[in-house]
């Protein structure tokens, strides 16, 4: 007898509330929907693999099955790649004489990996005849909605305009309608929170299969084995502690504009990590603090919509120019001749530089797994025009480490301070490292708080070179020298 369930493939979308393709899955198959998460062998093995943001990913899914096992559904996850998952899976279905599922559904993605992937696995699904459908989930606005008015499909390459022509859109009806269903889904949080959620789902992997056939652990031995090479304490996961995190934020979103540049306080959201895996979106983040257009930033609440708007910027442009993931934006910049010093490479990684500000970054990242935004900008331009050092080096690095390691901010943010990218710092526009720290960390708060060895020294001295110390390194670079020959570099390369 044929039944009428659906599968929902999780992928980057991990969390219940104002899930869109789940809900109408679940709608389609009448409450019947079993969740699929394939641990992708060729993205584990990728050289911008993190154990410590795959440990945060891993727990994410552990909460999501804990979640879906108690609303009635389940999580079966399976250690090969989707190609190999889904066509096990249909055949093992099909021996055991169990229906196909009537609906396989998932959430878009943009990293050209993850595009072509996607391609693929629609192939599969339309060979065994089985109906797919995928929707918009972590981006409000996706690239294909949003190009110039000039040329059909052209996109915008300078923020500033496509920011107003983004926030245009926003006022149309059908976006709002998007941001209600989001509003809709957020009350669902309050009300699992008070355990009001009844077994919306009617259907467990164990109740389809029966005895018939049994998977391994994954979930587990994946955890098991991979905690051994987590370095740094993993915050919790999961869109239950995203969303604590956002009403928790609520609080200091007002001080946001005048607080968000000083490393020393707490005073941006860190939601980033969250985004990263979907635990929660942008679009949510927009519904839950209704944030309203602007035509001039003249409130924190502004400013913190436009950085929102950004990552959506940086996700239009991987999408519409896959290459940035392998090439500077402006080719012009593709024959730059970094100097490539490794030993220098090494003191940036390890926090030596001599610089207190960009070694308080370094070392804030390699603790954490995270590092302000002020201050990547400055360890970026540091490495990149002060060392001379290729970004796509300093780009890697920070996916080894970052918590929220994410290809598009990630990209966009280091082409942005190698001046190589999409509306990027001119090239000649160099940070001094120095100024940035006396400017944006003036008490030395941030500094002292990463580079204790530094705790007694006046905060006037950790904004200029320190000579002598016991511990801590002199300079390794002087900044006018280097700055000269950063801006001889790019000369060249400009011809
Ligand atoms: C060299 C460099 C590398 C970066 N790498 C990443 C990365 O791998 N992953 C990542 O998510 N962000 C990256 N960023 C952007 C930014 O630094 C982080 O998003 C931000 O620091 C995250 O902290 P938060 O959540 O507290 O941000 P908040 O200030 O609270 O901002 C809220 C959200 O807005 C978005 N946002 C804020 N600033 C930016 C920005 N400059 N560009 C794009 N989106 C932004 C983020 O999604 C962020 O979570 C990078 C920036 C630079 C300069």
């Amino acid at each position: 007898m044929k039944i009428n369930y659906g599968i929902h493939w999780f992928r980057r979308d991990l969390r219940v509330a104002g899930n869109k393709a789940l809900k109408e899955n679940w709608k389609r198959s009448d409450g019947k929907v079993l969740g699929i998460f394939c641990f992708d062998k060729k993205f584990l093995s990728r050289d911008d693999m993190s154990f410590n943001r795959f440990q945060l990913f891993i727990d994410s899914l552990v909460a999501l099955k804990e979640e879906l096992q108690t609303i009635g559904s389940d999580l079966l996850v399976l250690d090969v790649g989707p190609q190999e998952a889904f066509k096990g899976l249909f055949k093992k279905i099909s021996e055991n004489n169990l229906s196909l599922p009537s609906h396989i559904s998932f959430n878009r993605d943009y990293e050209p990996f993850a595009k072509k992937r996607d391609a693929e696995l629609t192939k599969i699904f339309e060979d065994h005849k089985i109906d797919y459908f995928h929707h918009r989930d972590h981006l409000l606005i996706e690239p294909h909605e949003l190009s110039k008015g000039d040329k059909e499909g052209s996109g915008y390459q300078v923020y500033s305009p496509f920011a107003r022509k983004w926030l245009e859109l926003f006022k149309s009806n059908e976006i709002q309608v998007r941001l209600q269903e989001q509003k809709k889904g957020l009350e669902y949080f309050e009300k699992y929170r008070m355990n009001k959620i009844p077994k919306i789902f009617s259907y467990s992997w164990g109740e389809f299969f029966g005895d018939k056939i049994t998977y391994p652990k994954t979930l587990e031995l994946y955890s098991k084995e991979n905690q051994k090479k987590v370095t740094i304490a993993i915050p919790k996961a999961g869109s239950h502690e995203a969303f604590k995190l956002l009403e928790n934020y609520v609080s200091k979103l007002d001080s946001y504009g005048e607080d968000r540049d000083f490393p020393g306080l707490e005073g941006t959201s860190k939601l980033s990590m969250y985004l990263k895996n979907g635990s929660v979106t942008v679009p949510q983040i927009i519904a839950y603090l209704n944030l309203k257009p602007y035509s001039k930033k003249s409130s924190s609440r502004d400013v913190f919509f436009s950085e929102l708007i950004w990552r959506e910027f940086y996700y239009h442009i991987l999408d519409r120019h896959p290459r940035v993931e392998k090439e500077a934006f402006l080719t012009q910049y593709k024959s730059l001749e970094w100097e490539n010093n490794k030993e220098y490479f090494e003191h940036w990684k390890k926090g030596t530089t001599g610089f207190p500000i960009v070694d308080a970054g370094m070392r804030q990242l390699k603790t954490t797994g995270w590092m302000h935004n002020r201050v990547r900008m400055i360890v970026a331009s540091f490495l990149t025009k002060d060392l001379l050092i290729n970004w796509q080096w300093g780009e890697k690095y920070f996916m080894d480490q970052l918590l929220d390691g994410d290809l598009a901010p990630n990209n966009g943010g280091w082409q942005w301070a190698a001046s190589t990218g999409c509306d990027p710092q001119p090239y000649f526009r160099i940070f001094n490292p120095w100024l940035q720290s006396k400017r944006f960390d003036k008490e030395g708060e941030y500094i002292k708080a990463y580079l204790p060895e530094l705790k007694n020294l006046p905060a006037k001295a950790l904004h200029e070179p320190i000579h002598g110390h016991a511990t801590y390194p002199s300079p390794i670079v002087e900044h006018s020298e280097q700055r000269n020959k950063a801006l001889d570099m790019y000369k060249k390369a400009r011809g």
